[in-house]
C-alpha cells in the first residue's frame, strides 16, 4: 500500500511528494523526507544481520548429527580465539608493567 500524497520537506521547507516509502527524497533538496526513519530501517538491518551471524552457528533441533558437531568445533573455535586475544592482552600488560618496574 503506497499512496503519493504532498508534504513538507523538513530541510528546505518546500512541498514535495512523498509516497510513503523509507528512502523518499525531497525533489528540491535532495534530503530525506524521514530522516529518522530511515536511521532506525538501516539499525534493524544491521541488528538483523547481526542475528542471523549468530543464529548461523546456534544448533537446531533439525540439525544432523555431523552438522552439530561441525558446529559445535566452530563455536569452541570462537571461544578459543577469544580467550587467546584475552591472555594475549593480559601478557602485554604484564610486560608491560615488568618493564616499568626494569626501568624504573
Ligand atoms: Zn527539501
Amino acid at each position: 500500500m503506497s499512496q503519493i500524497c504532498e508534504i513538507k520537506c523538513p530541510h528546505c521547507g518546500k512541498w514535495t511528494l512523498w509516497k510513503g516509502e523509507v528512502d523518499d527524497r525531497c525533489l528540491y533538496c535532495d534530503g530525506f523526507l524521514e530522516p529518522q526513519r530511515f536511521s532506525r530501517e538501516i539499525e534493524k538491518k544491521i541488528v538483523a544481520q547481526i542475528k542471523k551471524e549468530n543464529d548461523y552457528f546456534a544448533l537446531k533441533p533439525t540439525d544432523g548429527r555431523i552438522k552439530r558437531e561441525v558446529k559445535i568445533f566452530f563455536n569452541s573455535f570462537r571461544w578459543l580465539v577469544y580467550y587467546f586475544q584475552i591472555a594475549f592482552f593480559i601478557f602485554i600488560t604484564t610486560l608491560l608493567v615488568i618493564l616499568s618496574f626494569m626501568a624504573g
